[in-house]
């Protein structure tokens, strides 16, 4: 018979409290979405912060997720459920409340919710705290700010609360917090980088919470917590993995306590692993997807741990290929006690449910898994593992002897199971789509003569004498507000509502628009303004082949944003020009130069789930090609400028030094098969969506753009100071615009960005554009920022 879950977890209470004998831990997950199957939170969040739902109605939305998620996750069994994985914000945010670290500008708002959205979203006393990506993810956490003379204070309340509420509910979680290493290693110094003081230096004050924390969370009856360190799968400094390896010896001698699993993800955590087996937590959760189990095995002093071996990829939407998760599994008994299945990360990542998606392409739909169907996966993993139970023939305990062995019923359907899942996946290689053999030989084909253009002095020459620009050309990065009437109009398309032609009629009238706007304010180089595109990425995958879109794929950016990212399944490659007509529709309206305007490979892989079989390198170079052919299109249909968006090359980059040259040469390479096909006189234009260059600086010189627009207003031009030290040498467009900000900049304060920036590059190089697209601002503030631009540029440009 198979142990229910409250069988196994009264055995489990007996042995708990006795040293060494710690309740066994079933098949789990690391985390679970928390945004709403269909975004009831989204919706519930901004409807509170627009003052029309109280604290309570948002709540009640709150707790009902939660319990819904945790009867879902329930069949997993008590301590493999987590729990306080939910967050009104972020999980990064409910850590820095927990722990105290509220900086002084956002107390006394009216309620702590309230000073929470506070740190989380500003007000008008206050700046948030600063916003940036999850590791290599999509996800953003906000950054916790640790002063020097931080005080530290616990407020538990949230973990022990979410806790309780799910015991009432009768299933026993594991609260998931992130660990008080990763927590510092995130956090910035509150005084600035250049104070000297780092925030993990105060680590051993915070362990004295977490001791205090995990006292209480004994005392509520948790039988197991897991406390998330990601920080390690990036390089660390040896003081930093032996900082982690006391920090956890001194929780683990905590007298009364939960047995903790330390789950680490995104990759391997290298010589942390070794440490972290030398403390006596009981258990470690090990990336299998993005890090190595070859890498765990090496690792003797794991031999009296619980290995969480994460098989099932977390952040990716592709169905587990079961026997080779199962031989992982298989691969890792010899080197720990028990090896208990899980997700490679939280699934905080993908979607819900595959279920609901019935528009998707069956075929495609039967390689897929979402959050769902991948708790199914680590719990059909934990079962066949636990009954050695394989379904490769090869394996010495073969389906067949398994099904003979043990003539119940729940083994039978388990073989069933693990066949179907087998037989979908073994359609996959040759279905139709998955592979076009035109898109590979042409890939293969492409040589260095294929991302070579003229040197750039040559081009320059003539495109300036195409183009005929003024120096400081004026410009901007894409996209126009995008108003309530394009979002509405969007919708009734989908609905069935008003017709295609409806529809394009709507957006021809305010392509129109946008350029007698842009030629009124007396822009140089002129946009159409991108209102037909719902998202940069989505629009290109709902016309390149090998794309698949969800209905209900959502998954969380940030806070209240969610992105519903394409699936990248098949070989990619154009069948039909995709933006020559809206392009060449708004060159009619202008004898002023348009700018064509593309996403590019990178930044469409960064924001799709892409395919698992397939080397990335490749991936981008079909995606480079199918580019390519579009730039070829515009140039031909006259267009004289294309501008190439990859504001998602950083984010990209391995989280190791040592995995980044090879990913900025295939990134670069993409780029290049993009754009390398365009004439000397087709000026390419590219947008980097951030000043950080650091680890990229030299692959934007490696794209060999004619001109790079780049954020800088916040950071007051310093940004132009680093790229003239590295001899960058072409257009370069530093935004004087922030339009993260509503404020309209003055003319003089855009005149002094000026004024900075042709300090350090010759103004025969300098473009003046805002930092980023207008699409999320409105028109008035918009109309009177470009004015301003446009006065600044000619004012500056008279007194050279
Ligand atoms: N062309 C896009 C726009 O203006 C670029 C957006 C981006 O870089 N994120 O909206
Ligand atoms: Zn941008």
């Amino acid at each position: 018979m198979q142990r229910t879950p409250e069988t196994s977890s009264t055995a489990a209470a007996a042995e708990v409290g006795r040293p060494g004998r710690r309740p066994p831990i079933g098949a789990t997950v690391l985390g679970y979405p928390r945004i709403g199957p269909r975004r009831e939170l989204k919706r519930a969040l901004e409807r509170h912060w627009r003052g029309r739902i109280d604290e309570a109605a948002l709540g009640a939305v709150g707790s009902g997720l939660r319990r819904a998620a945790w009867s879902r996750l329930s069949p997993l069994g008590a301590d493999a459920v987590p729990s306080n994985t939910f967050s009104y914000y972020d999980q990064m945010l409910d850590t820095a409340v927990m722990v105290g670290a509220v900086p002084d500008r956002f107390r006394g708002r009216r309620t702590p919710l309230a000073t929470y959205f506070a740190m989380a979203r500003g007000d008008d006393d206050a700046e948030p705290l600063e916003m940036t990506k999850w590791f290599d993810t999509n996800y953003h956490y906000l950054v916790p700010e640790i002063s020097a003379g931080q005080e530290f204070s616990l407020d538990p309340a949230k973990a022990l609360g979410e806790f309780t509420e799910a015991l009432e509910q009768g299933v026993r979680t594991r609260p998931v917090i992130i660990g008080p290493a990763t927590f510092l290693l995130l956090a910035k110094a509150a005084e600035g980088a250049a104070c000297g003081f780092r925030p993990f230096d105060r680590l051993d004050d915070l362990l004295g919470l977490y001791e205090v924390l995990l006292t209480r969370l004994a005392a509520a009856g948790a039988q197991w917590v897991q406390f998330d360190e990601p920080a390690f799968a990036a390089d660390r400094s040896d003081e930093e993995i032996a900082a982690l390896g006391t920090a956890y010896t001194r929780l683990a001698a905590v007298h009364h306590r939960p047995a903790i699993l330390v789950a680490t993800y995104f990759g391997g955590i290298g010589p942390a692993l070794p440490v972290l087996a030398g403390t006596p937590v009981e258990a470690i959760g090990v990336d299998c997807v993005a890090g190595s189990a070859a890498e765990v095995r090496a690792v003797p002093q794991l031999r009296d741990k619980t290995l969480v071996a994460g098989v099932v990829d977390g952040r990716n939407v592709w169905r587990t290929d079961l026997d080779a998760a199962l031989a992982t599994i298989e691969s890792l008994r010899d080197v720990a006690a028990a090896v208990v299945p899980s997700t490679s990360c939280s699934l905080l990542h993908v979607p819900y449910d595959l279920d609901v998606e019935e528009a998707l392409d069956p075929a495609v739909r039967r390689w897929l898994a979402f959050a769902e169907q991948k708790v199914e996966e680590v719990r059909l993993l934990g079962r066949a593992a636990t009954d050695q139970l394989s379904a490769s023939a090869e394996s010495p305990v073969g389906a067949r002897d398994a099904v003979a062995a043990g003539n119940d019923d729940g083994r039978a359907a388990m073989v069933a199971q693990l066949a179907s899942a087998r037989a979908a996946l073994a359609e996959r290689p040759a279905a139709p789509g998955v592979r076009v053999d035109a898109v590979r030989s042409r890939t293969a084909a492409a040589g260095q003569a294929e991302v070579t253009r003229t040197a750039y002095d040559v081009r320059a020459k003539a495109q300036a004498d195409r183009l005929g620009l003024p120096t400081l050309p004026t410009t901007t990065i894409g996209s126009f507000p995008q108003t309530d009437a394009l979002r509405v109009a969007r919708a009734e398309l989908r609905r069935g509502e008003i017709e295609e032609a409806q529809y394009d009629a709507a957006m021809r009238a305010e392509v129109e628009r946008v350029v007698r706007m842009q030629e009124a304010l007396g822009l140089d180089v002129l946009v159409h303004g991108e209102p037909e595109r719902n998202d940069m990425v989505q629009y290109f995958a709902e016309d390149l082949a090998g794309f698949a879109s969800t209905e209900l794929g959502w998954v969380q950016s940030y806070g209240s944003r969610c992105v519903r990212p394409p699936i990248l399944w098949g070989d990619v490659h154009r069948p039909a020009p995709m933006t020559v007509e809206w392009a060449t529709y708004a060159a009619s309206l202008t004898d002023r130069p348009m700018k064509g305007m593309l996403t590019g490979p990178v930044t469409i892989i960064a924001w799709s789930f892409v395919r698992d079989d397939l080397p990335l390198g490749e991936v981008a170079a079909q995606i480079g090609l199918a580019i390519r052919d579009e730039v070829r299109d515009l140039e031909a249909a006259g267009i004289p400028i294309v501008q190439v968006d990859e504001p998602a090359l950083r984010e990209l980059l391995p989280l190791r030094k040592a995995d980044q040259a090879a990913y900025l040469d295939w990134s670069v390479r993409a780029f290049r098969l993009a754009t390398a096909g365009a004439a000397d006189a087709t000026q390419i234009h590219t947008h980097l969506c951030y000043s950080e260059f650091g680890e990229v600086i030299d692959a934007i010189d490696g794209l060999d753009a004619d001109v790079t627009s780049i954020e800088a207003a916040r950071s007051r031009m310093e940004v132009l100071g680093d790229l003239h030290a590295r001899g960058f040498e072409r257009g370069i467009g530093p935004g004087v615009y922030d339009i993260h900000s509503p404020r309209v900049p003055p003319v003089q304060a855009i005149r002094s960005l000026l004024a900075a920036a042709v300090e350090s590059v010759p103004a025969d190089r300098l473009w003046v554009n805002p930092d980023c697209g207008l699409k999320t601002r409105g028109y008035a503030e918009v109309e009177a920022a470009l004015a301003n631009l446009v006065t600044a540029a000619r004012e500056t440009r008279a007194a050279l």
